[in-house]
């Protein structure tokens, strides 16, 4: 089989046609985030790969029907090269709250091990076309009925404990879309650590746009949120205004400021932020921004753009595996020489890894 890290570039550009479509756990469709992905493990590796986006269905990569335990194989215009599986169906998706609620419609699986979840399904930057953030779907999933709009402190308790004791979770991610108000989400982030931690022993990352008062830092660190994601997406300021025009309204020195006064407060290293290469942002304007990320002792975790259906980027052309690894390869090396590693992270994206290859140049480099 082709290194590893490499085809995860390869599968993450292209994305894979699937024999069968029922295969593995039920994919993420619409949400926050990258989306329209589907679990499979090769190897010890679990990543996400497009299955519902456009260059998907035209993958050179086809996953073979799996048999009855999950194992595949997958081939490159017909050539087999090895086996592959899906994680099972976590059996908390079984559940249901007593008020009715699917379990499933309050967290989901990402990846092989972590529990996700958006606590507020809406957000001041979805509400017009001229505000939007074009690669995000946070409206779909519940137009669509997958999920619920407000995921209270309680629902994530429960299904949290359920989730560790039936699944063998290990970490937890709560996004949220931006709520009016100052806090930008952390106080609903705040109330629903509190809550999962009386009930669970759970690792938590928080993901929300830096709050407009940084002694929201200690108020979430101290309920129980482990790491923290605040997520620049794009770096470049024409790249964030043709992209993110409502969220570029933020000024990077705002994040950068709240990313010096969140790092004292969660660690070196459990603080992180995502950025999607290929919307726009050159390889050299991605790696400048991760040296000055990695000096503040922020985790970048860049991963591929995933042009989801229904969203205005569904046409735009996902990011090459070349381009991928123009940044990937050196910034990995960057990371292994300041020693700031997914491995460390506590909880969270950078933990996972499922959605980007970094995490696996990091520890080729160190091979
Ligand atoms: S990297 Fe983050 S968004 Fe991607 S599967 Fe893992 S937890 Fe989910």
């Amino acid at each position: 089989m082709i290194q590893t890290e490499h085809l995860i570039n390869e599968l993450q550009s292209h994305g894979v046609r699937l024999a069968d479509p029922r295969a593995g756990v039920a994919s993420r469709r619409g949400g926050a985030g990258p989306s329209d992905h589907k679990a499979i493990t090769i190897g010890d590796t679990t990543v996400m790969v497009p299955v519902h986006t456009a260059p998907a269905f035209e993958s050179p990569y086809l996953v073979e029907a799996p048999d009855e335990t999950g194992q595949s194989r997958i081939r490159r215009n017909g050539v087999d090269l090895g086996p592959i599986s899906f994680p099972k169906r976590p059996r908390f998706y079984d559940l249901t709250t007593e008020d009715g609620t699917p379990y499933s419609k309050i967290a989901v699986l990402h990846g092989k091990d972590v529990l996700a979840t958006t606590v507020l399904q809406t957000c001041i930057r979805y509400q017009s076309r001229t505000k939007t953030c074009q690669f995000c779907a946070i409206g779909q999933s519940l137009a669509a009925g997958r999920t619920i709009e407000r995921k209270t402190p309680a629902q994530l308790a429960e299904v949290a404990k359920a989730a560790v004791e039936l699944d063998g979770i290990k970490h937890m991610v709560m996004t949220t879309g931006t709520p009016p108000g100052n806090d930008r989400g952390a106080a609903i982030l705040t109330e629903s650590a509190r809550a999962i931690k009386a009930a669970v022993d759970l690792p938590i990352q928080g993901q929300c746009e830096p709050p407009d008062d940084d002694a929201w830092f200690a108020r979430m660190h101290d309920a129980g949120i482990d790491t923290l994601g605040m997520h620049l997406e794009a770096v470049t300021q024409s790249v964030r205004t043709r992209i993110m025009p409502g969220k570029a309204s933020v000024p990077l020195s705002r994040y950068f400021d709240a990313f010096a006064a969140a790092v004292p407060v969660f660690g070196r290293g459990q603080v992180s932020t995502y950025i999607l290469a290929g919307l726009g942002d050159t390889p050299e304007a991605i790696l400048g921004i991760s040296d000055r990320l990695i000096a503040l002792g922020v985790y970048p975790f860049v991963v591929p753009l995933v042009p989801i259906s229904g969203t205005p980027l569904e046409s735009h052309p996902a990011p090459t595996p070349a381009f991928m690894d123009s940044i990937l390869s050196p910034l990995s090396d960057m990371l292994r020489a300041a020693n700031l590693l997914a491995g460390d992270s506590k909880a969270g994206c950078g933990k996972c890894g499922a959605c980007s290859a970094l995490s696996i140049y990091e520890k080729r480099a160190a091979a």
